[in-house]
């Protein structure tokens, strides 16, 4: 059987599934519950949520048309996102045996297949893409560097990020630490596929099948179909477009509601506080912050021999912080190689 035959098998697949289930809906009959994940919610515990398999595939078409346009089949993509009780981890490798290319499952729990092994599968199989949050594939780059590999040499070309608001300026320097086109994806816990990139690096929300608004607009946190996700965001007006010239709204993932605070002209997200932290050059693509007691707490990593003063970088930053966005905020900043236990 060629590729092109077993894509078109998929489809039909699907399509069969989907008209299934809009004759149950046509019935009256509840929608068919396809796939049970869960969700954390903001007092620590968490929450079941039940995908329908309507939901689930029109996730995955999304997902598969926005992918397609930037893998092909002789792609080799190792796929390093949650997979237990969460969404995303198998929508990502349905997606991409719908685009024809191979998967490597890696997943986020670093217990079969820590970074030292993904590297050796990496220049094993030409692994050609990874899918993964910014910080794990920054993370990866700087592994990679300390045991005398070149990530910018190696045969990864493209990096989806996912899982994590990212700004550009810390997207394009994850980008520049593998030599490789990044590209975003936007899903909460609840909906693997809210928005997807353009070619102009925009996300677009599916709106054909989402109905988004923005709890006191258009920088809130987002509700899908009427519910609060936790999330916050900037929302365009519809009449402000994209250059790509798509009709989706575009929406800009500001990282968790919980880890915004006032300042003097509104809520200030982390994402705001990355976009300060990578005005300075030196930095590698590592970024954490959290806000503890209404102050932002940023850590951030020195790329290449320690021979900055970081004492000095570190009031930069922070009075950067401070006069852009009215806000406090207590920076450390240690050398790239200290990174996982200046975090954990
Ligand atoms: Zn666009």
């Amino acid at each position: 059987m060629t590729t092109t035959t077993s894509i078109a098998t998929h489809y039909e697949q699907f399509l069969e599934l989907l008209t299934r289930d809009a004759r149950v809906a046509a019935d009256g009959r509840a929608a068919v519950p396809a796939r049970y994940g869960e969700r954390a919610d903001p007092a620590g515990g968490s929450q079941p949520v039940v995908l329908t398999r309507d939901e689930w595939i029109l996730n995955q078409i999304d997902l598969t048309l926005a992918l397609g346009r930037l893998l092909t089949e002789d792609d080799v993509v190792v796929s390093a996102v949650p997979y237990e009780l969460s969404f995303i981890g198998a929508e990502v490798d349905r997606v991409i045996e719908m685009v024809g290319a191979s998967v490597i499952s890696v997943g986020t729990s670093g217990t079969i297949c820590p970074m030292p092994r993904l590297l050796g599968l990496i220049e094993q199989y030409e692994v050609t893409a990874l899918v993964c949050s910014p910080s794990f594939a920054a993370e990866l780059a700087s592994l990679a560097a300390s045991l005398g590999r070149r990530p910018a040499e190696s045969t990864v070309r493209t990096i989806v990020c996912v899982g994590e608001a990212c700004s550009t300026e810390r997207l394009d320097r994850i980008g520049t630490a593998w030599a490789a086109k990044t590209s975003t994806l936007y899903g909460t816990p609840s909906t693997p596929t809210v928005a997807v990139a353009c070619d102009h690096g925009a996300l677009h929300l599916c709106d054909h099948r989402l109905r988004a608004e923005v709890r006191g607009g258009p920088r809130g946190e987002l509700l899908l179909d009427g519910s609060p996700t936790g999330e916050l965001v900037e929302l365009w007006p519809a009449d402000h477009r994209c250059d790509c010239g798509s009709t989706g709204r575009v929406l800009v993932p500001l990282g968790s509601a919980a880890s915004a605070v006032r300042g003097p002209d509104g809520l200030v997200s982390a994402l705001d506080v990355e976009r300060i932290v990578f005005g300075h050059r030196r930095l590698a693509p590592h970024f954490a912050c959290a806000v503890r007691d209404g102050t932002f707490h940023v850590t951030c990593a020195v790329a290449g021999p320690r021979t900055v003063d970081e004492d000095a970088m570190r009031r930069a930053i922070r009075s950067g912080i401070a006069e852009a966005l009215g806000v406090e905020a207590e920076v450390t900043v240690v050398g790239v190689q200290d990174w996982s236990t200046a975090t954990s």
